[in-house]
């Protein structure tokens, strides 16, 4: 394997990007392909078992597993994220992997390449040494983290279980047990166009909305005030954008509103929504409305199931860099949908989530070889 720096450097060289919807990215830079066809040879170059599972066309997961010599005392799964987010406005060379001062800039240097490139280091050496009484490590490169987490859903769905697993992330080499979801819904309501200088004979779909959201702004607050999660904090929900309309001489026909709502353990997308078509229809609105799921939803992480593992994980940590903190995070990741299939998952990874996805990320190279260390000694049960 590649000294650290260089191996994410080839990585951080090939683009992966996800195009969370749009249609303007460049085929080029486009989807996971260039990064996982390199990560395959790597794992392949290992001995180790690998497959391939495809999600989407041209968009692969990577599978690989580590079986020690000896009965393994657990099974633990290390899962990174191949895409980034897209590269607009980045002020550094977004594949260049350039090193200066001690930090590499690019996109994914942070976010999660590193994360990758650490967990590809450890599971390589675990394979390489095959150290006594060291765990089963399945090593998983999944797509789409970045927008609608098909990646690690199409993986759990094909039975992948382990008795642990730690999802790659920036977090300073600390532990994340815990997360709020995420869900983000459109509401519509339909009028009828008409030409403006007779208004009366159309009906005003932005009017409509207008007294819809006077209510979701009321339910905004009941909604905090319900009981909150002790370690998370309160479920929320915002109105981020309003359209509709076309010109003004026109009564407009369509609105939309997107809204954000953020879910506490406990919570489900569709719990949620729920409860909030319930609060509107007992409003009594003399309109039709539709309130609709926009994209694939983030499940809140709870740390109710990770308690052991944030011990062995800690005590792995401390004995490389001699501390570590266990906190939330307010970002969503892959591992909520690992804990959703009742398997015990933490987040950990190098560098700071402070610079994933800005115009100049980068990761603090000093953070490499700890990452790895940790992650190898966590295999071994030290
Ligand atoms: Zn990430």
């Amino acid at each position: 394997m590649l000294p650290l720096p260089q191996l994410l450097a080839e990585l951080v060289r090939r683009p992966s990007v996800n195009p969370m919807g749009r249609t303007d990215i460049p085929t080029d830079i486009l989807y996971e392909l260039r990064v996982t066809a390199f990560l395959e040879e790597q794992l392949r170059a290992l001995g180790c078992a690998v497959r391939r599972q495809t999600v989407r066309p041209g968009r692969d997961n990577l599978i690989a597993t580590y079986t020690p010599p000896n009965p393994a005392p657990f099974t633990v799964m290390f899962e990174a994220h191949q895409d980034t987010v897209p590269v607009d406005a980045m002020i550094v060379e977004p594949f260049g992997a350039k090193v200066e001062g001690g930090k590499m800039y690019g996109r994914g240097t942070c976010d999660v390449k590193a994360g990758g490139a650490v967990m590809l280091t450890a599971f390589a050496r675990l394979v390489k040494e095959k150290p006594a009484g060291s765990a089963a490590v399945t090593m998983a490169f999944t797509v789409d983290e970045e927008h609608t987490f098909l990646g690690i859903q199409e993986l759990l769905k094909s039975g992948v279980r382990t008795d642990y697993a730690i999802v790659a992330e920036p977090t300073l080499l600390n532990i994340v047990n815990a997360h709020k979801g995420v869900v983000r819904w459109v509401l519509e309501t339909q009028g009828r166009a008409c030409h403006s200088s007779r208004p009366e004979q159309g009906v005003n779909a932005i009017y409509r909305m207008a007294r819809l959201i006077t209510v979701v702004e009321e339910y905004a607050e009941l909604v905090r005030a319900l009981p909150p999660d002790p370690v998370l904090g309160p479920r929320t929900i915002s109105v981020g954008r309003i359209t509709g309309g076309v010109s003004p001489n026109t009564v407009p026909d369509v609105c939309r509103v997107d809204i954000d709502r953020r879910l506490i353990p406990g919570e489900t997308a569709e719990s949620g929504a729920t409860h909030l078509n319930d609060f509107l229809k007992a409003k009594g609105f003399d309109f039709p409305y539709t309130l609709t799921q926009s994209h694939a939803a983030c499940p809140p992480l709870s740390p109710a199931l990770s308690g052991e593992l944030v011990k062995r994980l800690g005590s792995s940590i401390d004995s490389v860099v001699g501390k570590h903190t266990v906190h939330p995070v307010p970002f969503g990741t892959d591992a909520s949908t690992v804990a959703g299939a009742g398997v015990p998952v933490v987040v950990f990874g190098p560098g700071d989530i402070a610079q994933a996805h800005t115009k100049d990320e980068w990761i603090d190279l000093s953070q490499l070889e700890p990452a790895a260390e940790i992650l190898f000694r966590f295999a071994c049960g030290k």
